[in-house]
């Protein structure tokens, strides 16, 4: 897609620090470097967000997500911990809409990553819960 900043990157139309490429998938540095190595793996081909996967690259892609993260590991020493991240659709913070995995190293709890997961358990009892289960499981489609 011509308009898609993610597809000039991975046509080298705008230049990036590569990471990581094979035919199916490109990683490169994040240019926010949030934390240092901040990493995108993205698929070459356009899509969107995470809804628009099939199988074929779902493996793809998933399968380089460990294989990035542990030269991540050997190249930062120092690293302590890792979070993948993967925003689907402008609520979720997605901004770009070729779709990608944050890969971002951390370091200590100030180095400028931060995740917040309220707990609302108190507000579903274990029938709520299992509705909300059963509900899911009959969409499962793949
Ligand atoms: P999102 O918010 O969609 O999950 O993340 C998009 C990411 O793309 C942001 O972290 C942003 O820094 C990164 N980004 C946007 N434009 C460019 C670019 O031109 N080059 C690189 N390397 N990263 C970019
Ligand atoms: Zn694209």
């Amino acid at each position: 897609m011509s308009d898609c900043i993610f597809c000039n990157i991975v046509n080298r139309e705008i230049p990036s620090y590569t990471v990581y490429e094979d035919e199916d998938v490109y990683a490169f540095l994040d240019i926010t470097q949030t934390t240092k190595g901040h990493t995108l793996v993205i698929p070459k081909k356009h899509v969107a967000d995470i809804f628009a996967y099939d199988e074929e690259l779902s493996q793809k892609v998933f399968s380089r997500i460990p294989k990035i993260a542990r030269a991540l590991e050997l190249a930062f020493p120092d690293m302590k911990g890792l979070n993948v991240i993967n925003n689907n659709k402008e609520l979720a913070y997605q901004t770009v809409f070729h779709s990608h995995f944050h890969l971002i190293p951390r370091y200590d709890e100030s180095d400028g990553f931060k995740l917040t997961f309220t707990n609302h358990a108190d507000d579903y009892s274990p029938n709520d819960m299992q509705e909300i289960a059963d509900l899911i499981k009959r969409n499962v489609t793949l």
